[in-house]
């Protein structure tokens, strides 16, 4: 299959089963927005779960944190963002073509192979609002470009309430907005967005171990829910890449259809964030280490990484096209964590009302911790393609036999496996096989 049909058969995908649609559709859209439908706001919940799991659940050493979007707009100025958040563009001479200064390889037009461009320009990138009735200069306030500035400005608070000692994290998820100037590549690159962000706090002379253990940690968490291994590379930044405030950088890239591309960045942001912020506050951010009696700037390990990237990484990894039978099998892979529907409750014969009984029934006893779907509307077959087609990870089907026996058939999405199984024991079994 060609790359660009791949990218484009998952667009139509997440359009026609309600992944994700353009954002104010009926009214021809807005560029680089998009909303979650049904489905996708179920598969973007699991990926935002299973980070949270893994990051603060399984851990001892991080706390979570949620941060409102709008703060105090003296913030952006001790970030660094109202002076250098901006990107750089410039426009092929030939062509027209704009593009961002940054992403132009071997110095050509990526369009027409032309090497000539206008002078660089700075767009700002955040997105700015005012506050209150009054609009003058001081009313003036931004959506948050990024989650960090949440977690720093509230590192005092944290250790203050929960007496976390160093190295210690807090993780946070929440939206973050950037008037993007290139677009496209659906949700890859989008103005309103949600990031999913560690700011891990560590003494200085351990920060470069830590800054290496998250490299590995988030490199893997991507191969524990299914991305394979050879679709994953982790990329250092050059010196000439790295952010004002970074002393190194690490990228997880994935290989999207239109290319390696960035997933996460891994930073090792120094002392830069609670330096500036205690400047520019007038409040000391400074720890006090309990054992040398010593008060310092811990250095910040930031693993920074996008829930629609992820979302997207997800999906395209998942796909799928099996021929089975002379006919082409559609079908997600998901694992078993990130699968937007666990079982799919199907009735072999839908005009006999006992099984469309039973059946109903077995959903409402699964549903009490499973999520779970009832169908009725096709043939069994076309039934289960709808199924795999989303990535519903099991088919439960009641048949006639069901009726006198009490067992129903297990189909297995991904082996097309089928078992009997007792309804007595249906909901432990799914249980055992999904939790
Ligand atoms: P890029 O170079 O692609 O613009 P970035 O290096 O500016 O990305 P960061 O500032 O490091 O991105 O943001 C951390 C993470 O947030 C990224 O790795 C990505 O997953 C996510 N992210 C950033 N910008 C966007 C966006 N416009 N749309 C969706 N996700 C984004």
């Amino acid at each position: 299959m060609q790359k660009t049909d791949l990218m484009d058969k998952i667009v139509s995908l997440c359009k026609r089963r309600g992944f994700i649609f353009q954002s104010s559709e009926i009214y021809g859209g807005l560029a680089s927005t998009f909303d979650y439908g049904p489905l996708g706001v179920e598969l973007k919940k699991n990926v935002k779960n299973a980070w949270w799991r893994s990051v603060v659940h399984h851990r001892d050493d991080v706390v979570g944190l949620d941060a409102s979007i709008l703060m105090h707009p003296k913030v952006w100025e001790a970030s660094g963002h109202t002076a250098n958040f901006h990107d750089v563009l410039v426009d092929c001479k030939k062509c027209n073509t704009r593009l961002r200064e940054d992403h132009i390889q071997d110095g050509q037009c990526p369009k027409c192979g032309k090497k000539e461009f206008t002078d660089g320009r700075a767009f700002d990138l955040m997105f700015k609002t005012t506050i209150g009735a009054v609009t003058d200069e001081n009313a003036n306030a931004y959506l948050r470009p990024e989650t960090a500035q949440g977690i720093f400005v509230n590192f005092k608070n944290v250790i203050d309430a929960t007496h976390r000692k160093l190295p210690f994290g807090i993780a946070q998820i929440g939206k973050s907005f950037r008037n993007e100037v290139t677009t496209g590549n659906f949700i890859f690159r989008m103005r309103e967005f949600e990031q999913m962000e560690i700011e891990y706090f560590s003494k200085p002379d351990e920060a470069e171990k830590n800054h290496q253990q998250w490299i590995d940690t988030r490199f893997n968490w991507y191969m524990d829910y299914g991305i394979k291994k050879e679709n994953l590379q982790l990329r250092p930044h050059g010196d000439d890449e790295l952010a004002h405030y970074a002393k190194g950088c690490t990228d997880v890239e994935y290989q999207f259809p239109f290319g390696w591309s960035e997933l996460e960045g891994i930073a090792n942001r120094t002392d830069f964030d609670l330096k500036q912020h205690s400047e520019f506050s007038g409040t000391d951010l400074r720890y006090h280490d309990p054992v040398t009696n010593e008060k310092y700037f811990p250095h910040i390990i930031e693993p920074s990484s996008g829930v629609d990237r992820a979302t997207l990484a997800f999906l395209v990894d998942a796909y799928h096209e099996e021929e089975v039978k002379g006919k082409i099998r559609t079908v997600l892979k998901f694992n078993k964590h990130l699968a937007p529907i666990h079982v799919a409750v199907l009735p072999l014969l839908k005009k006999n009302s006992e099984i469309v009984a039973l059946a109903k029934k077995i959903k409402q006893d699964l549903q009490q911790d499973l999520v779970c779907v009832y169908d009725d509307t096709a043939a069994i077959g076309k039934l289960y393609r709808r199924q795999d087609e989303v990535g519903t990870f099991f088919c439960v089907t009641v048949d006639v036999d069901s009726l006198s026996d009490q067992m129903v058939t297990i189909r297995d999405r991904d082996t097309m496996q089928q078992e009997r199984v007792s309804i007595a024991q249906l909901r432990q079994y799914l249980r055992e096989k999904l939790f």
